[in-house]
Order: C-alpha cells, then structure tokens, then sequence
C-alpha cells in the first residue's frame, strides 16, 4: 500500500511497525460549536484511511482526542480559550459546553458512518500527562517560564519547519508582531497558560492556576496510548504549519523521535469557492444538510468523489449531482440484489484487482468508485451485488441497507381524520371502535399499520 507521506512530499510504501496493527492518532475536534461540514470532511478522510487500511488487511490501533480545553482563537498563542469564549457567551458552564458538543459530534460521525476510533481521549481527563511532559521539556532545558506561561523555545530545534517547508526565518518575516514581552523568539509557542481568574477551566500545577497548551494536549495523549513513536499522524491541512511543526518538536525535544512516521493531512473544504470557517458564517451542519432533505449519505458520497488531497468545493448544485449519482448508484445496485445469475470468476476478480489497486495508491476511491460504477453495468447478478457490498467496507456508503426512496403519497384530510381518530381509540384501549374505523379507512381505499408512536397509511391498491 502507497501512502502520502508530507514529511518527504512524495507517496511511499507502508507498514506497520508491528507487523500487522496500525498505530493512529488524529487530531479530533475543539467541542466549542457544532462540526461543519469541512470539518466533517477531514474525518470522512480519517475514515476512509482507517477503511482502506483495514480492508488491506491491517488492524487498527487509532486514537482521536476531544479538545475541551486550551485552543485559543488562533492556532498560534493569541486569543482567548475557544471553550471559554463559548462559555462567556453563552452564560453556560465549560463542561457543558463540551460534553453538548462532544455527544452531537459523536452523533454526526454516526450518520456519516465514520468509524469512531478505538479511543476519544479528553483533554481535560489527561491534565497529569501533560503536565508530566512539560515538566520534561523543562528538565530538558528546551522551555521557559514567562508572566504568562510556559514556552518552548524554539532555538533548541533547528529543524524546526521540516513538516510545512517553511523557515523559520520566513515564517518570522510573515508572523505578525505579538505583544508578549516575555517570548525570546517569535516563534516559540505556549505550552502552558497560566489561568487569568475568569479562566473556568484551570488546574493547580508547579506553575500556579494554569491549564495545558493546544499542542502538548496531542503530544501527550498520543504518547500516552501510542508510544513515543508510532505509524501514521492525521490532520487537515491547516495543523500542518502550526499545530504539527509543534508537536514534533516537542517529541523530538523529549523523546529525540519524530513521533509519527507518515503525517497525512486531508485538503480543505471550500464554499463557493472560498474560505469556509465558524466565525465567516458560511458554514452548513449535517443537521442543516438533512433539514434541507439531503441524506448523510449524500454528503459522504459528495466527498468521496474527490481525492483528499485535492480541495473540494462545496455547492449546492454539486451536492445535488451527489444525490443523483448516490441514488442511481442504490438503484442499479438492487437490480443486481435481485438477480439470480452469477457472473464468471475472472471477472469479479478483475474487479477486485482494480478495486483494491486504487485504494490501495495512496486512497485513490474516487478511481475505485470508477471501478464499482462500471461493475454495476455489467449483466445483473447476485456476484456482483456481493462484491459492491465488500467494496462499501471502504466506501461506507450504507449500500447493503440501501432502499428506494417511497414516494410521498398525499393523505386525504377525511382519511386522516379518521385515522386519527382511531390512533385516539387504541390509546383508550377501545378496541371495538379501533376495528371498526379499520373497516371505515379500509373503505375508503387505505391500509392502516401501527407504529410505536402513531400509524403508517397506505393506499390500498385495487
Ligand atoms: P477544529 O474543531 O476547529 O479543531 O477542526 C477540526 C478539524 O477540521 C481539523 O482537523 C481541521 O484541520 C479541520 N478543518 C477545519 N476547517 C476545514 C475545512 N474547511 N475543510 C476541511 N477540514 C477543515
Ligand atoms: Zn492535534
């Protein structure tokens, strides 16, 4: 299998370490505000990896943390905590905030079909570990204390900007001048904040009421669970200048290893062809998408219809397209599901050879749905179907529950009338009157089935 590398900016060959167990980490969300759809983009990619991987014949150790403390406004060091912020704004408590967003993040992964990774790590359940690793930074004579928090110095990491390619006296050309004194260089970034009183979230630490930095959170949590080296490190593009060029340096200060071995990185969305972020106001939830009558489904085939190192521009005229070719995929797919015939071995393993080809290039699965578009041309056949649904296991498509659409039929006011009033009767256990408006609607040309919570009509065809 060939895998990007950004590291070395070309595609190699991977393994595990290990053998056969993939050890994953990936940077999760800020649970400050509901995911947008760019952000669910980035974790349909992390998916699609984890997929990919596995239907290679891997196994997957992954870890995905859940930032409820300590990013500020920009990657870098200015601004205030993004959770606190939601919290002063909305007169809630920090906590709150979190665990709101954490469980309706958790829900859009589940209707994207995203995999949830073996472990969701908190950041404010591993305040010890980090702490512990900035100690260690200390130790190591690679980080300061100033008014305001502890730095790591960057001095003390030539490399520093291998990841994005930028220098660092470039980078110190293009920064914007920060107002804090205490900083010996530019770049040097916030391990740890100390806590001004209106901070909610703070911890006692060495260093006074204080709580973790952005990137030491990853640093430490992937070491936690994954070791001080493991295989591949995901993200979108964004963290690669910042967050990332961080986190290595931070491992290489302490452990003296780049902690990962392959960093991908999933290119952004964009929204009629420009920036997409929270605080433009351009952005959609997949709750908005569904209330607007698109299926999850629909945005995960939007996406997978483009390659995730490529930008994806998000219309509504491309979601669209989405839904017609998702919808004309499901149909010729249960064509196949009906069939009887078989189909000659050589050919279903031609399929799979070129299926498994172009997952198996660095994700191409816009070519692999090439693959399973002009499979599902051919003559129908039950091998056919077998095989698109071993393919779903990297599309995630929800191809094996795939149903047609049932058109709406209109409810005549009367007929619903009187189903209501039968609803009414069942509540009250009077069962004669239910039977009897059965027959009424029965009468009128509709069938009645009872739900959970209501009834289900449909017309009964003579
Ligand atoms: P955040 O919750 O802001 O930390 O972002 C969560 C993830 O979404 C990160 O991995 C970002 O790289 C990613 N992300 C943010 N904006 C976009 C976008 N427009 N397209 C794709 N990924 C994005
Ligand atoms: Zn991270």
């Amino acid at each position: 299998m060939k895998l990007y590398n950004t590291l070395s900016r070309t595609k190699e060959d991977f393994a595990p370490m290990d053998g056969k167990r993939v050890r994953m980490y990936s940077c999760g969300p800020t649970v400050y505000n509901y995911a947008h759809i760019g952000n669910l983009r980035t974790y349909v990619f992390m998916d699609l990896l984890r997929r990919s991987l596995k239907y290679e014949g891997f196994k997957i150790k992954g870890v995905m943390n859940i930032t409820d403390v300590g990013h500020l406004l920009s990657d870098s060091d200015d601004g205030e905590d993004k959770m606190q912020k939601a919290a002063r704004e909305q007169n809630k408590d920090p906590y709150e905030i979190a665990a709101y967003y954490t469980g309706v993040f958790f829900e859009d992964l589940k209707k994207l079909n995203i995999e949830r990774p073996e472990l969701t790590p908190k950041a404010t359940d591993h305040i010890a570990d980090m702490e512990k690793y900035v100690q260690g930074l200390i130790e190591k004579g690679v980080a300061y204390e100033t008014a305001d928090g502890i730095y790591f110095d960057i001095s003390a990491f030539p490399e520093y900007g291998k990841l994005s390619g930028i220098k660092l006296d470039e980078q110190q050309a293009g920064a914007r001048v920060e107002v804090n004194d205490g900083k010996r260089h530019p770049a040097d970034f916030a391990l740890w904040k100390k806590a001004p009183k209106e901070h909610i979230m703070q911890w006692d630490s060495p260093w006074g009421k204080s709580y973790p930095g952005w990137h030491i959170e990853c640093s430490a949590m992937s070491r936690k669970y994954l070791g001080d080296i493991f295989d591949i490190h995901t993200g979108g593009v964004d963290h690669i200048p910042i967050h990332h060029e961080n986190e290595i340096a931070q491992s290489q200060a302490l452990t003296g290893h780049n902690p990962a071995r392959f960093w991908m990185h999933g290119e952004f969305m964009l929204v009629d062809g420009g920036k997409m972020s929270k605080s433009l106001g351009n952005t959609y939830t997949i709750a908005q998408l569904e209330g607007m009558g698109y299926k999850p489904m629909h945005f995960r085939y939007f996406c997978l219809n483009a390659h995730y190192r490529k930008k994806l521009n998000f219309t509504f005229e491309g979601l669209d397209a989405a839904k017609v070719s998702y919808e004309r995929l499901g149909s010729l797919l249960l064509k196949h599901k009906a069939a009887a015939a078989a189909t000659p071995l050589e050919i279903i393993e031609k399929y799979k050879k070129e299926f498994s080809e172009n997952v198996s290039d660095d994700l191409n699965v816009p070519g692999a749905l090439g693959t399973l578009w002009t499979m599902l041309k051919e003559p129908a056949s039950k091998d056919i179907y077998a095989l698109a649904i071993e393919f779903d296991r990297v599309f995630g498509l929800s191809l094996a529950e795939y149903e047609e659409e049932k058109e709406e039929v209109a409810v005549p006011d009367d007929v619903r009338a009187v189903a209501d009033e039968r609803f009414e009767a069942r509540k009250n256990k009077d069962w004669a009157k239910s039977d009897e408006l059965r027959e009424k609607l029965a009468a009128l040309g509709w069938a009645v089935k009872d739900a959970k919570d209501g009834y289900e009509l449909t017309p009964i065809n003579k």
